[in-house]
């Protein structure tokens, strides 16, 4: 019997149509729960009609200018990161910063938890999604690792690790320029959190890990699993906690720590292809976030995993694509359904 259950719901609705002269017509909107958390997400076909309001269409002029505009004062641009960038003391890098292939890491003036460092992962001032390549995303994940690695040498603690991004303004960033920011704190956050208890107690109550059941079944169905890179599985989330999500699942490592480099370059490959897909379905901003865990013998049945997701497009007074449905009610809407985007994504 399978330990999964995915669960949806149809409910209809009548109202008279305005556009119909006022013909009684029937509207569906399917509710799926997430079969982990059980956060729901929403589908309306009609809304696909509505995509160009919802997202918007990326404005490149407008781009363009603030690309130039930001370029001038850039403090994680090459010729401005030494001198303009705090450094970490000798005991978690000899050298201050550390440094990757193009990708720069340092301390976070602002930190949100116990270590908090940014990541300046290209020389380039901005990159189209399909430019983020693997090569420069395994740099910028390896100066990660390095500095988790020396974290680890130096604090005993249960650390909980997210490696995030934020790309562009509406995902949240600050700068044009691609980055990331590496938390790691002793507490985990909200939704970490809650991954961690509900694979624990999956774990206790079927006496195996979530994730690897999930890519068993996703694998059977075949309506959203995607590809096996490496030790590394995509598919398109049953019930997305944000637009167009797709999550990469490692086999059996909880902690990117103890990835290998082969590890993390297939990681980054996979990471590469999903936002050179997003850039196909007409998307630039975006977020991720690679969830980590060391010392989790309080916590079974985990995996690392990555999910990415799309945002807003970019263009002049752009809506926030994140309202009460997302915020407060903590549910999300879909715009493409996961079998949609999975069967997308395999076909190129
Ligand atoms: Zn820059």
């Amino acid at each position: 019997m399978t330990k999964i259950t995915f669960d949806k719901h149809l409910q209809k609705q009548e109202f008279l149509n305005i556009f119909k002269g006022y013909e009684r017509e029937v509207f569906e909107v399917e509710v799926r729960h997430d079969p982990l958390l059980g956060n729901t997400s929403i589908y309306n076909k009609l809304l696909k009609g509505k995509i160009k309001v919802i997202f918007g269409t990326s404005d490149h002029g407008l781009i363009d200018e603030m690309v130039q505009a930001s370029e001038k004062n850039c403090i994680l641009c090459p010729d401005k990161i030494e001198n303009n960038t705090p450094k970490y003391p000798e005991e978690i890098s000899t050298t201050g910063r550390i440094y990757q292939g193009e990708a720069v890491l340092f301390p976070n003036l602002f930190p949100i938890s116990k270590y908090h460092a940014v990541i300046s992962v290209s020389k380039a001032h901005f990159l189209r999604l399909s430019e983020f390549s693997t090569e420069i995303l395994s740099d910028a994940l390896t100066a990660a690792r390095i500095f988790v690695n020396s974290v680890y040498k130096n604090d005993i603690s249960p650390l909980f690790i997210t490696l995030n991004a934020n790309y562009l303004f509406p995902a949240g960033a600050s700068f044009v320029h691609p980055h990331l920011q590496l938390l790691i704190s002793t507490v985990p956050y909200s939704y970490h959190k809650r991954l961690l208890d509900a694979c624990d107690k999956y774990h206790n109550t079927n006496h195996s890990n979530y994730f690897n059941d999930l890519i068993i079944e996703e694998k059977m169905i075949d309506e959203r699993y995607i590809s096996q890179k490496g030790n590394w599985h995509w598919l398109a989330s049953f019930a997305p906690s944000g637009s167009n999500e797709i999550i990469g699942i490692h086999e059996f490592m909880d902690d990117f720590e103890a990835l290998s480099e082969h590890d993390i370059k297939q990681l980054s490959s996979g990471i590469s292809e999903v936002l050179n897909y997003y850039e196909k379905m007409g998307f630039l901003s975006f977020n991720f976030t690679i969830f980590s865990v060391r010392n989790s013998q309080n916590q079974k049945g985990f995996n690392c995993l990555v999910k990415l997701i799309t945002r807003q497009n970019l263009y002049q007074n752009y809506r926030n694509d994140d309202y009460y449905l997302q915020k407060i009610l903590q549910s999300e809407l879909m715009i493409t359904l996961p079998e949609e985007l999975a069967s997308g994504m395999k076909s190129i």
